[in-house]
Order: structure tokens, then sequence, then C-alpha cells
């Protein structure tokens, strides 16, 4: 299907693209398209305006500086996965990014659409709670910071207004963590059915720092509290790595769950379980603490 007619507008900074934000509220941000346009060919969105973010310049890249790591809104996922300044201090996200679509899509794809956009089956939501990320907002009354874990709140839903762009997207560079993403991907699309990201510090054999999230499963990307609570603190074995996966779900309303064409929510709850545990066992591998493989 062809979209309905829009103007276009593409500007070079971001305070001129949050200018023509202001003025024209029913206008739609273009990065890469890749989520956007298929919503207006099938006549699901019909923007009056499209703003054209991907030459603003100051939205892309990465930065490593004083213990954070920052990328642009416009960086897309083959920069992410190809960025050793990512694989070291955020492998989890590096992984997720390697795992998003296909090759056409981790070039034209963008951190800010993926995050921006919320899909439940996008992989970089859980990636981003997994390892703390700060979303970087812009608006009309200047720059807000959002810890990860209040930034998505339901499906297509996150906070950041209509005027607003997310800029950039931060981490705390944590070179001794390792990280997984184990992702049981769509037979049909590719996105994730479940999801799992793994963010893993051991210090001297004890679990120091962990962070595990899902996508697919909910609405929006969740944090995994009780596989987080199992872990923290101990040194874990086959056996403690198996009753956290099992938890995956413990915190996670049945009834809210994914229940589509692609899997059923009791099949998702099984998924999860399984694709917990073989995201740990990823993520352990580096540390040498967590034997055995799923
Ligand atoms: C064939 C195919 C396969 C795919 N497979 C996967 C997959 O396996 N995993 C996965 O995670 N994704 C997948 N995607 C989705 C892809 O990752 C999209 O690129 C992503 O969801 C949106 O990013 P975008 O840059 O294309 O955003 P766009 O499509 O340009 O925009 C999406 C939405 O986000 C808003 N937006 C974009 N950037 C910003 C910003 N910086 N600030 C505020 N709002 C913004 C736009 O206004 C729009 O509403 C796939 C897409 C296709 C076409």
């Amino acid at each position: 299907m062809y979209p309905d007619e829009f103007d276009y507008e593409r500007p070079e900074t971001v305070d001129e693209a949050l200018d023509l934000l202001t003025e024209y509220p029913e206008a739609e941000v273009l990065a890469g398209g890749h989520s956007l346009l298929p919503t207006m060919k099938s006549g699901l969105a019909s923007p009056d305006l499209l703003v054209d973010i991907s030459r603003i310049d100051e939205m892309r890249g990465i930065d490593h500086a004083d213990g954070t790591v920052s990328i642009g809104g416009l960086t897309n996922y083959a920069t992410i996965d190809e960025s050793e300044v990512v694989r070291e201090n955020v492998t989890v996200f590096a992984e997720a990014a390697h795992a998003v679509g296909d090759v056409q899509v981790r070039n034209r794809g963008t951190v800010g659409g993926n995050l921006a956009h919320a899909d439940p089956a996008s992989d970089l939501p859980a990636a981003a709670l997994a390892a703390d990320a700060t979303m970087v907002v812009r608006g009309p009354d200047g720059e807000r910071r959002v810890d990860a874990d209040d930034f998505f709140f339901g499906m297509y839903a996150t906070d950041v207004a209509e005027d607003e762009l997310l800029t950039h997207v931060e981490f705390p560079a944590r070179p001794a963590a390792t990280g997984a993403y184990a992702k049981k991907p769509s037979p049909s699309s590719g996105y994730a059915m479940v999801g799992v990201a793994v963010s893993l510090t051991v210090d001297a054999g004890i679990v120091e720092d962990v962070g595990v999230a899902a996508n697919g499963i909910m609405d929006h990307g969740v944090r995994l509290d009780p596989v987080e609570e199992a872990l923290r603190g101990t040194t874990p074995d086959d056996e403690l790595v198996r009753r956290a996966a099992e938890s995956a779900a413990d915190e996670l309303d049945e009834m809210m769950m994914m229940d589509d064409l692609q899997a059923s929510a009791a099949f998702r709850a099984q998924l999860l379980e399984s694709y917990a545990e073989r995201a740990l066992r990823e993520a352990g591998d580096g540390t040498g603490v967590i034997a055995g493989s799923a």
C-alpha cells in the first residue's frame, strides 16, 4: 500500500527538529524508517509531516569518557555491534544489537528508534534494562534523564513526548562485566518471541552485580528481579542457575503476558525460563563460575 500524502522536513540540528515538532503537533519523527514506514504503508499511521532526523550529526556516534559510554540516538545497530568500546564496556548491548533483524535492518535501524518505538518484540529494551541505561531526552523545556526502569510504559509507549527526541543513551562502563542476549526469534518476522539479556559482574567468584531483563513476554521490556535476587552475592553453580532461571516469571502477571498467533502466554513463559537459563550460562561462561550448558 502507498502511504497518505505528507510534508517532509530534514533539520540538521536537534534544536531545529524540536522547533518543528513543537510547531506541528501531528508530525512524526523519521529516523531509520524501519518501523515507521511499514505502519504508514499499512495505513496505521498517517502523519501530516515527517521530520527526518537522519542528518543530525550531534545524535550519531559512540563516546566513552569518565566511566560512561554514550550512544547517539541515530547510531545504527551495525555500528554498535562492531564497536570495541561497546563490546568491552556494555557487552550485553552489543550482543542485543547483533541479534536485531538482518544486515539490512542493522545498517539502517537506529538505537533511538528502537527504544522510543518500544515494540514489545524488539531486542534492545531488555539490554538497556540489564545494563542500567539512562535515556537522555530533549524537548522544548530542555534535557531530561530517565532511568531505563522508568522509561518503558507499555506497548509502543515510552517516556518520550511527541515534542521530544531521545538524543542519547548512556551506560555505566563495566569492563569487568560479561554479557549475553539469548533470543527465540519468530520464524516469520525474526523479532523476539522471547529474548533475555544478562549483564554479569563476578569478583573473586562472587556475583557482585547482575542485570537480567526480557523482551517479548510482556507488552514492554521488563527487568526480571527474582533472577537477579537469586544470584546477587552468590557463587552460582549449575543448580542455582537453574533455580534462578525458573523464577523468571515469578513476578510477572500471567494474565498480562503476550498471547498471540506467534505463541501462547504459556509457551512464552516456558521460553522465558529456558532462554533466561541460556543467557545466564552464556554470560557466565566468561566468568568461569557458571558451569554446564542449557
Ligand atoms: C524486516 C525487519 C526486521 C526487523 N527485525 C527486528 C528485530 O529482529 N529486532 C528488533 O529489535 N527490531 C527489528 N526491526 C525493527 C527495526 O529495528 C527498527 O529499525 C526499529 O524498531 C525502529 O528504528 P528506526 O530507526 O527504523 O525508527 P523509525 O521507524 O524511523 O521510527 C520508529 C518510531 O520511533 C520514533 N523515533 C525514532 N527515533 C526517535 C528518537 N531519536 N527520538 C524520539 N522518537 C523517535 C518515530 O517517530 C517513530 O514513531 C525490524 C524491522 C524490519 C523492517
